[in-house]
């Protein structure tokens, strides 16, 4: 929730009930949530604004698009959830979280050595999972 003030007051954006509530969903999920379940989880908060707000937290480095096959999800971005790595059952949609100290340390490694603030790493594992084998 710091980042997120601290972001939003850095870009000169108001902090807006819908921004917020996008943000937060993304938060308290352990994976990416598609723009259906986020106008589900947010259902005060209608489906443009919803666009809209995710459009500019991902401006401003708090969300990540996350592709998964020719749809996107979003997410609270990398800069900030560095440990939300997660697979994906390309046969039932299914996603898992996973917990990657290593894919972590890698992404840490990769910032330090550029200089990067890492805001995206959209790595997404696609398989087949224990249900559809
Ligand atoms: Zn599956």
């Amino acid at each position: 929730m710091d980042d997120y003030k601290r972001k939003i007051k850095q870009h000169n954006l108001r902090d807006t009930q819908p921004r917020r509530s996008v943000f937060m969903a993304l938060v308290n999920s352990d994976t990416p949530l598609s723009i259906r379940e986020l106008t589900e989880k947010c259902s005060q908060v209608n489906r443009t604004t919803i666009y809209r707000a995710l459009e500019k937290l991902a401006k401003i480095g708090l969300v990540q698009i996350v592709p998964i096959g020719w749809k996107q999800k979003y997410a609270v971005a990398s800069s900030i959830a560095p440990e939300k790595y997660f697979v994906h059952c390309s046969h039932c949609g299914r996603d898992m979280p996973v917990e990657s100290p290593e894919l972590r340390h890698a992404v840490e490694g990769i910032s330090k050595q550029t200089n990067f603030t890492i805001n995206v790493c959209a790595f997404t594992l696609s398989g087949t999972c224990e249900n559809c084998k």
